[in-house]
Order: C-alpha cells, then structure tokens, then sequence
C-alpha cells in the first residue's frame, strides 16, 4: 500500500497522471463522484451547481478500493482493549485460527451502505483485521 501516491493524487492534482478529479465546467468547483446506482455507472456531480457528467475513467474505482484498504490497515490494534465494543465467537481468524474476534461497523460510506463488518483478532500475537 503506496499511501503517498494518494496523498498526491488528493492534494495536488496539478501534478497527477491520473484522472480521478474533475472540474465543473460551469462554476469551476470540483466535482464529486457519484455512484448511479440505477443505470450502473459512475457520474461527477458539482456541489455547487447541478452539473453532473458520466465519468470516461474507471481509474476512480481504483481509488475507491485503495481508500477502502487504506481503512482496514489503519485500524488500530487497540481496539481489541476496547469494552464497548462486541465480540464474536463464530468467525474464524483466518491468520492464527481462534475464535475471538472484536467486530465493528465500517466508518466509510461507501462499506456502511453495504453493512460492512470489520473483524479484529483478540490473540495479541496476532491482531489480524479482516473484512467479510
Ligand atoms: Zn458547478
Ligand atoms: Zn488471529
């Protein structure tokens, strides 16, 4: 996981080789990606204005995904020591086999809306995280 390279892709797109982020042709303001969920497809949409335009790039699935790993690895082994949160006794550790993991919602949108569960694995040796 190349953390850096989306840094650069986010905060300087004047340097980017990449096509993730758009401009609204009308006001100038950056455009947001849209899932259209209804015809299957990605649009850009201006906050500002009601511009919205059919992305030619899948790059920012690309993205999308990154963030989304990005998120796993950045839970913290701590989270095991955590008292609020459940735990579950039927999902198997898939690194060092025990059956005691913490579980908990993910906190981005896009895995909320699929209900998405993260696992962490409760053998201080191990700490695996996990997504199903
Ligand atoms: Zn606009
Ligand atoms: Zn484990």
């Amino acid at each position: 996981m190349d953390s850096d390279f989306l840094d650069l892709v986010e905060e300087d797109p004047a340097k980017k080789k990449f096509t993730g982020i758009k401009f609204c042709p009308d006001c100038n303001n950056m455009l947001y990606p849209r899932e259209d969920k209804e015809h299957q497809r990605l649009m850009y949409t201006c906050r500002n204005c009601d511009h919205s335009e059919q992305a030619e790039s899948p790059c920012i699935y690309i993205n999308k995904l990154m963030h989304e790993i990005d998120e796993l690895t950045q839970i913290v082994a701590d989270v095991v020591n955590d008292p609020t949160l459940p735990k579950t006794y039927d999902h198997v550790c898939p690194n060092c086999d025990l059956k005691e993991a913490v579980f908990f919602q993910a906190q981005s949108r896009r895995a909320e809306e699929e209900m998405k569960l993260y696992y962490v694995c409760t053998n201080r040796e191990c700490n695996h995280r996990w997504t199903d």
